[in-house]
């Protein structure tokens, strides 16, 4: 039987960090999330809870204390696009306070492995400029020229933790997630993602009717469901591999695509309103999966088709218990 661990997972009270509480608690590990909220839609797995603010050193050495074995760093003040061009300051300034305290109360906790969860945003803008666009490698983040804010605090902490394993031997593990999207995330109020933000829009739509598209929609994007994001996780955790590694899929899509896929699992027709003046991100983003493949030997399976499935069932799910659409609707299928 494999070792149970006594795990810390910062921002369990979000969408990713949710997901994996659950999964860590169900191989047997004793968890504790911390996070500045408790889960929104569901209850929490986790065998304790703590609403910290994790800006705040005195709490990061309060999480980690108690001989905690494994930190899985989760915790960002994140949203999406349009929250992140509009709050380059605050997202800066609040995940920098977060990583690099975190990172020190961890080393001097003395856990054995942190990990952080980057993102795809590290990536240069300048190899993002076409819809067709090559799938990014790891070492595509330099020269740097990532996504202001948010992009930037990444790509430094991302340096923190090569900077705190080269210097006192402290193990690190750096993840760089593609656009993550499943059940029980976001799915309104700004800092919902486009996945989300699709299947809300098309579930509140009458049929025959017209909903608003952020950009031409030719942006693309790849898309990786929760569930392959946490044995993702899980798995570079365990590896040896402590540079940078993508975690995402690597199948293109137009965010039109999108919304047409929505629409053919709520069995809707739907005309598009392109609304030009919405920040659209990138013009296109891909994960290169070679290193994934190699060092992990796996990369994320589940058909965004299934996926998406999944994630508009619920959404859909939770608008009628909130009396937003009509029950039978949410029950059709
Ligand atoms: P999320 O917003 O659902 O979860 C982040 C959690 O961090 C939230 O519950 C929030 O309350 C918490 N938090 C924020 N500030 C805090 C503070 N000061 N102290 C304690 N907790 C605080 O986001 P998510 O999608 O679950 O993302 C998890 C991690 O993955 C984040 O680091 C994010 O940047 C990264 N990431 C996510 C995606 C994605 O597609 N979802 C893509 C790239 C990177």
């Amino acid at each position: 039987m494999s070792r149970k661990n006594r795990i810390l997972v910062t921002g369990a009270g979000g969408f990713i960090g949710h997901h994996l509480v659950r999964r860590l608690r169900a191989e047997g590990h004793w968890v504790r999330g911390v996070d500045l909220k408790t889960p929104e839609y569901a209850a929490t797995d986790a065998d304790e809870f703590q609403v910290l603010d994790l800006r705040q050193f005195e709490n990061c050495r309060l999480a980690v204390s108690g001989g905690i074995d494994q930190v899985y760093n989760l915790a960002a003040d994140m949203g999406g696009i349009g929250f992140i061009t509009a709050n380059h300051a605050d997202i800066a300034r609040n995940n920098i306070l977060i990583n690099a305290h975190m990172l020190e109360a961890g080393r001097l906790e003395r856990v054995d492995r942190f990990l952080f969860s980057s993102s795809a945003c590290v990536y240069a803008q300048s190899r993002q400029r076409d819809e067709r666009v090559t799938p990014l490698r790891e070492e595509d983040a330099f020269p740097a020229d990532p996504e202001p804010g948010y992009g930037w605090e990444k790509l430094y902490a991302e340096q923190l933790c090569k900077y705190y394993r080269q210097d006192y031997g402290f193990e690190t593990r750096v993840v760089r997630f593609h656009n993550v999207y499943g059940p029980l995330g976001t799915y309104e109020g700004g800092r919902e993602k486009a996945p989300a933000a699709v299947c809300r829009k098309v579930a509140l739509a009458e049929n025959h009717t017209t909903i608003e598209i952020w950009g031409d929609g030719e942006q693309t994007r790849s898309f990786m469901h929760v569930d392959d994001c946490v044995e993702g996780l899980v798995r570079l955790m365990a590896s040896q591999y402590c540079e940078p590694l993508n975690l995402g899929t690597d199948r293109l899509i137009s965010i039109n695509g999108l919304v047409d896929l929505a629409c053919g699992i709520a069995g809707k027709q739907l005309a598009k309103k392109h609304d030009l003046s919405k920040p659209q991100g990138v013009r296109g983003r891909n994960s290169d999966n070679r290193r994934l493949r190699e060092v992990l030997g796996w990369e994320p399976s589940i058909s965004l088709e299934e996926g998406l499935t999944m994630t508009y069932l619920w959404i859909e799910g939770e608008l009628a218990k909130a009396g937003r659409i009509p029950k039978q609707v949410a029950a059709r299928v």
